[in-house]
Parts: C-alpha cells; structure tokens; sequence
C-alpha cells in the first residue's frame, strides 16, 4: 500500500518536495498538501512591482497540486502527535505515515516607526511613499535590514530600484542611505558580492551605512546600535522572521526547527521539515527548493525506493533586480579556500528568481496556461551564487559544540570559571544590575541547567537602545539562542580562531550540556599573544 505522506505548507519548498517526491516515489506514496490558503504566491517579483516593473503572481494551489498529482487540503497544521503519527490540524487529526512540515515563516516588524516590507501586501505603501517623494514631503530615506532572521536581498532591491526611479522621473535631491547590521552590503554573498553591491550603491549615490542595528525610527531619527543615529523622513525596513509555535515539534526560541542534513526533524520520527521553518539561518526560496529535494530523498528512501539520499549542500543563488550594467557574480565557500568571480556571463539557467529543480520548469510549464511566472532577467539585473561546502550548514545553524582538542593550553586555563547563569525568563534590568555587579559584561543563558543562550552587555545595549522596558522585557528576546559553546579541553588556539571566525567575544564554556564557564576573547588572546603568536591584528 502506497505510505501516506502530508505536507503542512502550500509555499514553494512544500511545491518542490510535492513534485520531486511524486518524480522519485511515484505512486509509493500518496501525498496530501495542506495549506491555509487557497493561492501560491511567488513573491520575489514583488519588489519590482511598485515600480511598475513586476509583478507578483499568483497560483491557484487546487490547480498546481491536480496538475503534481497530489491532493490539496484546505487547513493549518497546529502540532504534531509524533506517536500517533497525526497532524493536529485547524480541520481536525490528519493521519500520516511521514509528514514534511513546510509552513514557512511569519514576519514580523523589527524597527518600531518604520515601514515594514513584507512582500505583496505593502506594495502600496512604497507607492505612497514614492508619491510623497514626488510631492517633495519626504526628502530622506532610509532602508533598513534589522538583526536576526533575515533575508536582506528585497531591501538592496528596493533602495537600487527607488533611486533608478528618482532618476528616470528627474527627481532631484533626495537623500538615499542603506542601513545593516551587515559588516559589507550582502556579505552573504562574499567579497565579489558585497562589492558588486557597493559599487551599485555608489553609483546610485546611496550612502551605506555598514556595521549599525537600525533600532527605532521616531521623531525624524533613526536611532542605531551600537551608536549614532540617522536625521531622515521615511524609514523602509524588512521584517524579522520567525516560526509560528506548533505542538510536538522541537524549536528554537524564535519558533524555528531544528533539522539535520536530511531535513528530518531532530528527535522526532517520521517528521521532516524544510524552508524557511528549519533553523537553517539563511531564508530563501532557492535554499528552500533545496533542502526540500533532500528531504524528498529521505521521504521517498522512508516510503521504501531504493536511494541513497544526498545530502543537503546549499548552494545560494541570487538575483538583484537593479537599473544599471548587468552583472553575473559566483561566490564558492568550500572550507578550504575561497574563490570569487565577476563576470559578464551567466553562470546558471535559467534564470528564475527562485531556482527549483523541480519548481521552476514545472511554474514555466504551467505558466502557458495561467499566468507567466515571470519576465527574463530584466536589464541591469545582477546575478550572485554562493556555494556552501557540507557541513556548512551546521557551521552556520549552531548550537554546536566545538570539540576540537589540539596542542598547548586549554579553554580550561584560560576561562573563568562560575559565569553568571540568567533564566530566559529573566528581566533585562536585574540581569543588567546583576552584571554590574559581578563586574562582567556577558551572562549564560540556562533552562535546566542546559545551555540555551547567551547574553552580552552588547546585547543589552542593543535593547535599550530600542527603549525596552527593564521590568518587562525578558532575556529569551534579546539573547543569542544555541549560541557555540566549547569544552574545556579545547585548546585555547582552536577557541581563539573559532571567535575570530565567528566575530564573537564570548564562548561559553561546557561540560555535556551544563555551562561551566566563559572564555572571553580578550583572556584567550593575551594567553595566545603571550606564546608569541601572530593573531592577525
Ligand atoms: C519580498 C520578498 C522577496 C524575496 N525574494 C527572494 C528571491 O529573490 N529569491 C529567493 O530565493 N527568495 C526570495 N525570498 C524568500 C522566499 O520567498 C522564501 O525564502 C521562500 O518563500 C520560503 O519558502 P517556504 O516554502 O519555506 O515558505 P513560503 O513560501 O512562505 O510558504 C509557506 C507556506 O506555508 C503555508 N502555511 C503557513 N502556515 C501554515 C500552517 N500552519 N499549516 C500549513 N501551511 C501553512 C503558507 O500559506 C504558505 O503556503 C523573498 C521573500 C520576500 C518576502
């Protein structure tokens, strides 16, 4: 009897998992989406629609899943009773045999005062603001990416794509920043990327403002973190992204799961998930596709074809819809060295916004009898692909445990010991005056006596600055979740270059799970610099 397999989500990983596990499995298995909405909406286009140079589109899910060949289910998933094998559901249980969870994330504004862009629904308020541009109300502006789960790339778009429009209109003297929390403007996207990037920023005379957390927007300032602020008239940011809460399933503080290089669900059975959900920090359609694919395998390898799934490599592929001189950019990021390349020609085809293997023939297919997915890659697009190595994405999804020994001392000798342990539901204000006290500018994060966070002088800075209140606003908002942690058998060498490698001050110290420690950069540096070798500083 084919295996039954549902997947929560109607978005694009849920579509690709959809058609490459209907391609792989074939009729072993009979698959049921279920989503809340009736639509499929392909999003990436939305940028360019203010400027009348796009569109979003938008598919009638029944239609797409009739011509997958799986059954669509209007309904949202709310839990999972993993020994039950059901999905408890808005139109009640659901049974399955393997269940892929691909309900996507939820945005949510980051900046107080400002506007949030979140896709097709605030079109029309960058109109407005476009008309009040014109108008001569507002003569500065400024586009925001705020810190946490992000994806960066509809921000650069959109400050490119206001400033080519100011100029096809003749509109003159308007002020143009790009604020990040980004050292380079996309540094997702390497050194070619970043300088593609800010070689199109200058050019459309937008001032990046690099290194700084947009806090809030109020009183025609922009206030930032660590410091300074920005005098302007209109504040454009992207929101933050998190998951929404659903029963039985294992999360992150920000909602997201946790999954391993198969897309399984960590220490649930029969339960994978992919897209922007996972904890898989970097949120994109084209990763999506991807670790959707791989959870496909693992699905159709479950349900009983014989295959030997791969595991998931992302690879990160963009496209910057801009006005200006074409470009095709490739980032690789193998472990071992780096390689950037600019080039006048493309590097992959075709050129979809989002790529899936499966995804995007099957929309341009389906395209000739609905709507088209989209127009080629419009003049002055810029192209930028970047290859994460395996392995990369435990690197960047943490916690991990670094569990490298080496020579020479260790973390042991060099941390101190009894580090101030917080609950996530601590306030900020007796944890800021419990750091005063201890004279310590970081504090670790517990539940259980587990390692769940850490929270740093920096990250209290960071609150305040947004006006928290001291009494009300709670560590588990602020603090860095699964942060990495080493052990202290570590050598002190390995600790200092994991900082370095990660930009971080602080490494907690663990035994198992249970934090004994903090190594502080600057301790670890001295013992290092001690022994005469060369940090690189
Ligand atoms: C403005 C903008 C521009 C972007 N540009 C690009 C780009 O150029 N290239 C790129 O690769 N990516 C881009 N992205 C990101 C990309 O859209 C996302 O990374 C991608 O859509 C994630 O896919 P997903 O399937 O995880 O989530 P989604 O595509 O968001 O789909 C989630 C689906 O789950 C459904 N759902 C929600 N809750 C439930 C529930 N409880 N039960 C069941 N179903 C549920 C939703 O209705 C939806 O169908 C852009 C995003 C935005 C907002």
């Amino acid at each position: 009897m084919a295996s039954r397999v549902v997947i929560a989500g109607g978005g694009v990983a849920a579509l690709e998992a959809a058609l490459a596990l209907r391609a792989l499995a074939e009729e072993r298995v009979a698959i049921e989406l279920l989503g809340p909405e009736p639509h499929f909406w392909y999003r990436p286009l939305s940028v360019a629609e203010p400027f009348e140079l796009g569109e979003t589109h938008r598919y009638e899910l029944a239609a797409l899943a009739a011509a997958a060949g799986v059954t669509f289910t209007l309904g949202a998933l709310e839990g999972v009773d993993a020994v039950r094998h059901e999905a408890k559901t808005s139109v009640g249980e659901v049974p399955y045999d393997l269940l892929l969870v691909a309900v996507g994330a939820v945005p949510t504004p980051a900046v107080p005062g400002a506007l949030t862009f979140r896709g097709p629904a605030d079109t029309e308020r960058i109109r407005n603001l476009l008309r009040e541009i014109a108008a001569g109300d507002v003569r500065r502006v400024a586009f925001a990416v705020p810190w946490g789960a992000v994806w960066s790339l509809p921000i650069y778009e959109l400050a490119l794509m206001t400033a080519a429009h100011l100029r096809a209109h003749r509109i003159e003297g308007i002020e143009l920043s790009l604020v990040t929390p980004e050292e380079e403007p996309l540094q997702l996207f390497g050194p070619a990327g970043s300088e593609a990037v800010a070689d199109l920023l200058d050019a459309h005379d937008i001032t990046l403002v690099a290194g700084s957390h947009p806090a809030e927007f109020a009183d025609g300032s922009l206030s930032l973190v660590p410091e300074g602020q920005i005098e302007v008239d209109s504040v454009v940011a992207l929101p933050r992204l998190r998951g929404i809460r659903l029963d039985g399933l294992p999360q992150t503080l920000s909602g997201f799961i946790p999954v391993d290089e198969y897309g399984r669900v960590r220490g649930v059975d029969d339960v994978y998930a992919a897209g922007d959900i996972t904890s898989f920090p970097v949120k994109q359609g084209g990763i999506a596709t991807q670790l959707a694919d791989t959870a496909a395998e693992a699905i159709a390898q479950a349900a009983g074809v014989d295959l030997q799934p791969e595991p998931f490599r992302p690879v990160l592929r963009g496209l910057l819809l801009t006005g200006s001189q074409p470009r095709y950019l490739r980032h690789e990021l193998n472990g071992i060295g780096r390689a950037d390349t600019a080039s006048p020609d493309p590097l992959w085809w075709p050129p979809a916004k989002i790529m899936g293997r499966h995804l995007a023939p099957f929309l341009a297919e389906f395209g000739d009898t609905a709507s088209p997915p989209e127009p080629l890659a419009p003049p002055g697009a810029v192209r930028i692909e970047v290859e994460l190595a395996a392995g990369e994405m435990e690197r960047l999804a943490a916690p991990r445990l670094e569990e490298a020994r080496g020579e020479g001392d260790t973390v042991g000798e060099a941390m101190s010991r009894d580090p101030l342990v917080v609950s996530p539901d601590d306030v900020l204000g007796e944890v800021a005056q419990a750091m005063r006290d201890g004279d310590t500018d970081s504090t670790v994060v517990a539940l259980h006596g587990e390692l769940i966070g850490i929270l740093t002088s920096r990250d209290l800075l960071r609150a305040f600055a947004a006006r928290v209140e001291p009494n009300r606003a709670q560590v588990r908002e602020w603090m860095t979740s699964e942060p990495i942690a080493v052990l202290a058998e570590t050598s002190v060498d390995v600790a200092v270059s994991l900082m370095k490698e990660h930009r971080i001050h602080h490494l907690p110290v663990v035994d198992g799970k249970r934090p004994v420690g903090m190594l502080e950069f600057r301790d670890a540096a001295l013992l290092v610099r001690g022994r005469g070798i060369g940090l690189g500083y």
